[in-house]
């Protein structure tokens, strides 16, 4: 593979698909993984993460032939452009790779490089594993309750794009044929309306509730729960729910059972070895975060209710520095922490580079090195409970001792040795 803006490492090899079925990867002892530092404080958070995931890769036998790649500001001081298609092809050809924050000036005529990467190479499910990690402090009373992994639908639903602003000849064509055309007289108030579509189909909700119980399935989890809004919103987030509980029938039957089957059939005592598919309404759901956390465990829901979603829970365990996550296409994986770039502390090695670290655990879960992503988890969670943490923890707990980006990582990875 050749590219004018990309580096290939002189060590590693590609990583290939096994099965284009099930989208099954071969993963050489020293794949090449494509990197992404990001903005702001990507290049505290970028590093960190290497170093921690090196150290677990080594400790347990493998290597990481790490290929550097540039987007938003880096690629702009570097190739005055700011997503080069060497990058996005890199990442495509090299099937799972990494990145940090990358920021989104507001504004018009900007769009967000994150949405554009996504679509780019069709990376339909983020993913957000949400749990507590021992030590660090939370709002809540009792947050190892929470161990959810949110599945967040990444490329319909009113972030599709297809919107329309106020005053343009658009909007008013749109509202017309709304009302004369669809019969919807009366129904949007007079004077300037800016109006957004919200498409849910069902090749979109399918392939994500797939993905969702799925990875239930061969997680052990208990159960999928289908977040939506359909009492509502009838035919986007109702059909979402129908959708999901039509392909969690065609074909996860034999390993599944509903709701109304755990009561009617088990007593509400599922066996060990089947998931249940619940669905909630999004608004009781946020409630239900809170009061009855322990009953959830996957969540499968559309963009926009995964968007707050996934951010309530985060918040219930510690927040935004510690919240990792990761965009799965088929065959594909590009992990990202939750975090943007927070500018004012950028190049400050101040800030916590758990989040980067945590979702670079996911990626090596990706790979099947099961082994290594224990290690990082474990490690994290021993610095963290050994008070060693960063300032935004530090300033929540009694005693403990702040320290740097870098010394942090540096104390994640001789944990990483004691511990291997
Ligand atoms: P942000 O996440 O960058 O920062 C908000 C605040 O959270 C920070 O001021 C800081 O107090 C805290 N914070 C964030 N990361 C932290 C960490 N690792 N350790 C400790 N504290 C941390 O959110 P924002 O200010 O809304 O966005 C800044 C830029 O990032 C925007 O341009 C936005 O578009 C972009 N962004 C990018 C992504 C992404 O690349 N996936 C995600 C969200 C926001």
């Amino acid at each position: 593979m050749s590219y004018e803006k990309v580096e290939v490492p002189e060590d590693g090899e590609p990583i290939t698909l096994a099965d284009e079925e099930t989208g099954a990867l071969d993963v050489p002892e020293t794949p090449i993984i494509p990197i992404i530092h990001g903005d702001g404080i990507g290049r505290d958070v970028g590093p960190a993460a290497q170093q921690v995931l090196d150290a677990a890769a080594e400790a347990t036998g493998r290597s990481i032939a790490w290929m550097r790649l540039y987007a938003g500001a880096s690629a702009r001081e570097k190739y005055d452009e700011n997503l080069p298609d060497d990058t996005v092809r890199a990442i495509r050809e090299h099937r799972v790779a990494i990145k940090g924050p990358l920021t989104t000036p507001v504004g018009a005529g900007f769009r967000s490089l994150n949405v554009a990467l996504r679509k780019k190479l069709d990376l339909y499910a983020n993913v957000r594993p949400t749990y507590h990690l021992d030590g660090v402090p939370s709002p809540v009373t009792d947050p190892s309750q929470m161990d959810m992994v949110n599945f967040r639908e990444n490329t319909e639903d009113v972030y599709a794009g297809i919107e329309f602003e106020a005053g343009t000849d658009e909007v008013q064509q749109v509202k017309e044929f709304v009302e004369e055309e669809m019969g919807f007289d009366s129904t949007i108030h007079d004077g300037p309306v800016g109006i957004g579509i919200k498409p849910i189909t069902e090749f979109g909700t399918k392939r994500l509730v797939r993905r969702a119980i799925e990875y239930a399935i061969a997680n052990d989890r208990d159960s999928v729960t289908l977040v939506h809004k359909g009492n509502i919103m009838k035919f986007t987030e109702g059909a979402f729910r129908d959708w999901g509980y039509e392909v969690d029938e065609e074909k996860y039957a034999d390993v599944t059972i509903t709701e109304d089957e755990l009561w009617d059939e088990y007593d509400g005592e599922a066996p060990d070895d089947v998931v249940v598919v619940k669905d909630r309404i999004a608004d009781n759901m946020l409630q239900q975060l809170l009061t009855r956390t322990g009953e959830y465990d996957v969540i499968a829901t559309m963009n926009l209710n995964g968007d707050y979603l996934s951010d309530a829970a985060g918040a219930q365990i510690g927040g935004l520095g510690i919240a990792p996550g990761a965009n799965f296409g088929d065959g594909r994986c590009l992990a990202e922490p939750v975090h943007g770039s927070a500018p004012k502390y950028a190049g400050e090695n101040k800030v916590n580079p758990t989040a980067m670290i945590l979702s670079g655990r996911i990626m090596l879960e990706y790979l099947g090195w099961n082994d290594a992503a224990d290690l990082v988890r474990e490690a994290v969670e021993e610095t963290i409970s050994s008070g060693t943490v960063t300032y935004d923890l530090h300033r929540q707990i009694e005693g403990g001792t702040k320290v740097a980006t870098s010394e942090f990582a540096e104390n994640v990875v001789e944990k990483i040795h004691d511990l291997a």
